[in-house]
């Protein structure tokens, strides 16, 4: 079987044994319909185990199970400095079981086993490291109010930032872990329950990740984790006992999730879509440049709502640089996940390579010419060539939109002011590169974009403590840093007549 390839370890291949049920109430169940669903290997295209078919009724049962935890389970009364503890312990878990954890994101993404386990386990890790220091760390004001209107009161006021209460949250499956780290963490740390829906694609880390809090020691229901489809998500998005919804994915469902949270006025933040530029001037070093804005696009298989897809080039080193680009890309290794020596693995499903190849044909016949790439690899596997594109313009859909593969669109321009303003021309506002050895000119490029994430000489550049989120339609609010405890909080004002 699948499984059974290249190198994994005994304990990924005992966590897939069997069907996988999940996580409501502390208990470890099958779906209410009894059904399953399979997930999975894109390296192969074969079923690596079946995983309970979560549907209205198990959202019903998670929500219920949260709310309790919330209202009147031990969670309520935990200490913040309790709250570190555990969330800490999740971090040090994870650590100490990498390998698992890498294996099974290998075989159920597709991305290579090094970069799971060197970027998204260890990052997954000091993400709950980080919000655990934060647990302890909530603080509200204190006011001297004047109250003006009533001579002679005196007055005192303070605010508590509290919990928002029963959070959602629905993620992708580009980065499973991941994902699920940047929402469960500061939802924790600010004392909030969960319902957590992954992925359909790639639903086994959030289940291995639902162990560890057990093993971590949170109290039953605090964080449920509910697999299922979209149908789940929507039951989600709408439940009425539902505080907060969170959403990682495209900008089509993110407005849907937007609707779906009238019916209570929940609140919402929403992480979507980008086509984000990135901008390299003739000034940049360009040995740095041309790697870097190669896996601006190339990195996890182009599989990054981040992705630098526009790729802007000064006129009068367009074509060096493109053909730089064009070479480095030419000679990633692509392979399986499993296999250590990978650049660049399979897309996640065969909808996936349908998606990414039918944009390169609608390309291709606009009149777009490939310097590298342009089709699928091989004949077995979701696998995608990379592809560098130059003779686009403006019009193009490979220029326009979202296309969550391995693709680049390269244009050139010949002055400062005028790529600001294409950069600009998108629905998007997710994340940028800008590559130039001119500081003045970098930072007046990044303050004139509208973007989320600005990049300089470099690109992909996150951190736990730094917020990202997207302007225009790539989302509201901001996730990691300070500015997700705010996402996870809200502020109540107490005034005292003194
Ligand atoms: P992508 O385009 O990256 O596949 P999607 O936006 O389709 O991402 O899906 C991201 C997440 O949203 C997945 O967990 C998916 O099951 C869920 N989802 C899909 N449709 C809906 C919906 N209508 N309401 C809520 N969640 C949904």
């Amino acid at each position: 079987t699948a499984v059974a390839d290249l190198t994994v370890g005994q304990q990924a291949r005992d966590f897939v044994s069997g069907t996988k049920n999940m996580l409501i109430g502390g208990h470890w169940v099958t779906s209410a319909s009894g059904r399953t669903f399979p997930t999975f290997d894109p390296a192969t295209g074969e079923k690596i185990t079946d995983v309970a078919h979560g549907g209205a009724e198990d959202i019903d049962r998670a929500v219920a199970a949260a709310r309790r935890a919330f209202e009147d389970g031990p969670w309520a009364r935990t200490t913040p400095s309790e709250r570190q503890r555990l969330i800490w312990r999740v971090g040090d878990l994870l650590l100490a079981r990498a390998e698992q954890f890498a294996q099974l994101e290998a075989i159920d993404n597709g991305k290579s086993v090094a970069v799971a386990q060197g970027v998204d386990v260890a990052w997954a890790a000091d993400i709950f490291h980080y919000y655990a220091g934060w647990a302890t760390k909530i603080e509200g004001r204190t006011i001297t109010p004047s109250v003006p209107w009533i001579p002679g009161s005196q007055w005192h006021a303070y605010t508590l930032r509290e919990p928002v209460g029963v959070c959602g949250q629905i993620i992708p499956w580009n980065f499973p872990l991941v994902m699920a780290a940047f929402k469960l963490a500061p939802a924790l740390a600010a004392g909030n329950t969960v319902v957590l829906k992954p992925a359909e694609q790639t639903p086994l880390t959030a289940l291995l990740l639902g162990e560890l809090f057990c093993e971590a020691g949170f109290p039953d229901g605090v964080v449920n984790v509910v697999t299922g489809f979209g149908d789940a998500g929507a039951a989600l998005a709408a439940h009425d006992d539902v505080d907060k919804i969170a959403f990682t994915g495209s900008t089509e469902v993110g407005k849907k999730i937007v609707d779906a949270a009238k019916g209570n006025l929940k609140k919402v933040s929403l992480e979507l879509g980008g086509k984000s530029p990135n901008v390299v001037f003739a000034d940049a070093d360009l040995d740095a440049a041309i790697p870097g804005s190669a896996n601006a696009w190339l990195f996890n298989h182009g599989q990054c709502c981040v992705a630098g897809t526009r790729l802007f080039v000064e006129d009068r080193v367009f074509d060096e640089f493109t053909q730089g680009v064009a070479e480095f890309a030419s000679k990633v290794k692509i392979g399986p996940g499993l296999d250590p020596a990978t650049q660049l693995g399979p897309l996640v499903s065969q909808e996936q390579l349908d998606r990414v190849t039918s944009y390169l044909t609608q390309g291709l016949a606009d009149g777009a010419r490939a310097l590298t790439g342009g089709k699928r690899y091989g004949d077995s596997g979701f696998y995608v060539e990379p592809t560098v594109l130059v003779d686009v313009h403006d019009g193009m859909s490979v220029v326009r939109e979202e296309i969550f593969g391995p693709v680049v669109a390269a244009i050139p321009f010949s002055a400062e002011e005028g790529v600001s303003i294409a950069a600009n021309d998108s629905e998007y506002g997710l994340a940028a590169g800008i590559w130039t050895q001119d500081i003045s000119k970098a930072h007046r490029v990044a303050k004139q974009i509208k973007a989320g994430s600005v990049w300089i000489n470099c690109y992909n550049g996150f951190d736990s403590a730094i917020p990202f989120g997207g302007y225009k339609q790539s989302g509201w609010g901001r996730e990691l840093g300070a500015e997700a405890i705010d996402l996870y909080t809200q502020t109540k004002a107490v005034n005292v007549a003194l």
